[in-house]
């Protein structure tokens, strides 16, 4: 059987991965030069990292089984974390369960309804309920103004941009579930991991195993067109070709969906509202010196063109990064933003003002490089009653599925929900597989 894969990022590599271990052969078909998506890797001059910034929580089960999977675990490191805050021009660490409750900015009883919106928060199980109502309504509702004004926004900012007051409460209910799984139950400290020589190492490992099994990974190649066989199966157009797969499963996100494949294939939405994602335009400075001691850094400043700090090389070795110093500046933006208009200069320029502004301190001759990184597509953002508008595993035909990261509906974007998204669509598909091969 013949089973092709739209999108060679990590969803579909992994997907590919998995199906290779039956008899059925996989070819993947990935647009870019590389393979990887959006976590894919960047030449920043003297090493190679991720583009946009990566790390592994402890308890990233699902993705951890995977690294062993691969026979990686071996290369699998983890570090003591920090997270910060910068409020009112001044920083603040929020490293520990400690720390977390003692947040200067807020008052006794806002610290304590804070503590209370998280306990309450990680007590919710059904998360259905959340959909219906904005998480900044909920934060409100729950913690109170002020915990919204100097705690919530600030984070919701970092993470959402401008269109962080239309997510549902899903959205902070996920984060905070994520977010707190990152410290070790022992110590409640934070504590974030890597693989050695990054994401680079998982998809090269990914490519090798595919190769071996007899699978194809096909790059450079954009599909164009999907359409069903009047013979069943599937049939795809790339590059003035056409190829027949007795089944295709689509992985990349939902606009390109729209536009290459039959809509008699599938449907994305029961009420036609469109998923809308956010995009990132990240700014990557190699440095001699480091700039932060947080791993993230949220930032309540509207003055500071970014909404966050990623101090990569407070979690990755030195050695991994020729014994310099990297450093992430992203801003979270919808199609609208005014900033993808700006030429890379013009960004660089922007965003070394704020770096300015942050840190007064900072000399430019300590910059190695910077490198201006973006991707238009990244995250669906997760309005109300988002679980309704999203399109099924299963669509209208029997040999085409759509597995991609819109259908997160209770989780935030990470490669363990990735991971464990794969997972579960194999589990049925195993049995598919068995009774038609
Ligand atoms: C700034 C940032 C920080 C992140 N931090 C973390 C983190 O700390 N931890 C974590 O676990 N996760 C993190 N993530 C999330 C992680 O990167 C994603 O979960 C993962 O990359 C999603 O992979 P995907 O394959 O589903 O999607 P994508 O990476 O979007 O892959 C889709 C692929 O389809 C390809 N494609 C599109 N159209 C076509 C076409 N017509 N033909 C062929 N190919 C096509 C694209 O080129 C792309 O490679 C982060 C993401 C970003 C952007």
């Amino acid at each position: 059987m013949k089973i092709g894969i739209v999108g060679g990022g990590f969803m579909g590599l992994v997907l590919a991965h998995k199906i290779s271990k039956t008899k059925a052969k996989v070819k993947v078909f990935e647009r870019d030069i590389q393979p990887g998506g959006l976590a894919t890797y960047h030449n920043f001059g003297s090493f190679i990292w991720d583009r946009f910034y990566h790390v592994i929580l402890p308890s990233d089960s699902h993705l951890i089984d995977l690294l062993e999977d691969l026979g990686l675990e071996e290369k699998l490191r983890w570090r003591r974390s920090m997270t910060g805050y910068y409020v009112e021009n001044k920083f603040y660490s929020i490293s520990s369960s400690k720390e977390f409750l003692l947040f200067p900015p807020l008052s006794l009883l806002d610290k304590f309804r804070l503590g209370f919106t998280i306990f309450y928060g990680s007590k919710i199980k059904n998360w259905k309920n959340l959909e219906k109502i904005s998480a900044k309504d909920w934060l409100i509702k729950i913690g109170g103004r002020k915990t919204y004004e100097k705690f919530w926004s600030p984070l919701l900012l970092a993470k959402l941009g401008k269109n962080h007051e239309s997510v549902s409460a899903v959205f902070i209910w996920s984060y905070i579930t994520r977010l707190f799984k990152a410290r070790s139950s022992a110590a409640q400290k934070e504590h974030m991991g890597y693989v050695s020589g990054g994401y680079k190492t998982v998809f090269d490992r990914l490519k090798e195993i595919l190769l071996q099994k007899g699978s194809e990974l096909v790059l450079s190649c954009s599909v164009v067109k999907i359409v069903p066989d009047a013979s069943g199966g599937i049939r795809i157009f790339y590059n003035n070709k056409e190829e027949h797969f007795d089944k295709l499963i689509f992985t990349a996100p939902l606009s390109v969906l729209g536009k290459i494949a039959s809509p008699d294939l599938f449907e994305i939405s029961k009420n036609n509202q469109a998923v809308e994602y956010l995009g990132v335009i990240c700014m990557v400075m190699i440095t001699d010196t480091p700039l932060t001691p947080y791993y993230v850094l949220n930032i309540a400043d509207k003055e500071i063109p970014f909404t966050g700090v990623i101090g990569m090389s407070t979690v990755v070795d030195l050695e991994e990064t020729n014994g310099e110093y990297i450093t992430y500046f992203p801003k979270y933006a919808t199609a609208d933003d005014p900033f993808w208009s700006l030429t890379d200069e013009e960004l660089e320029v922007i965003f070394l003002k704020g770096v300015q502004k942050l840190y007064p301190d900072f000399d430019k001759k300590e910059i190695h490089s910077i490198h201006i990184n973006k991707a238009f597509k990244v995250q669906p953002l997760q309005v109300l009653n988002y679980s309704e508008i999203i399109p099924e595993i299963r669509t209208r035909h029997p040999d085409f599925y759509v597995l991609n990261t819109s259908q997160f509906v209770n989780e935030t974007l990470n490669n363990n929900t990735a991971t464990q998204h794969v997972n579960h669509f194999m589990t049925n598909f195993n049995i598919e597989l068995q009774t038609e091969l």
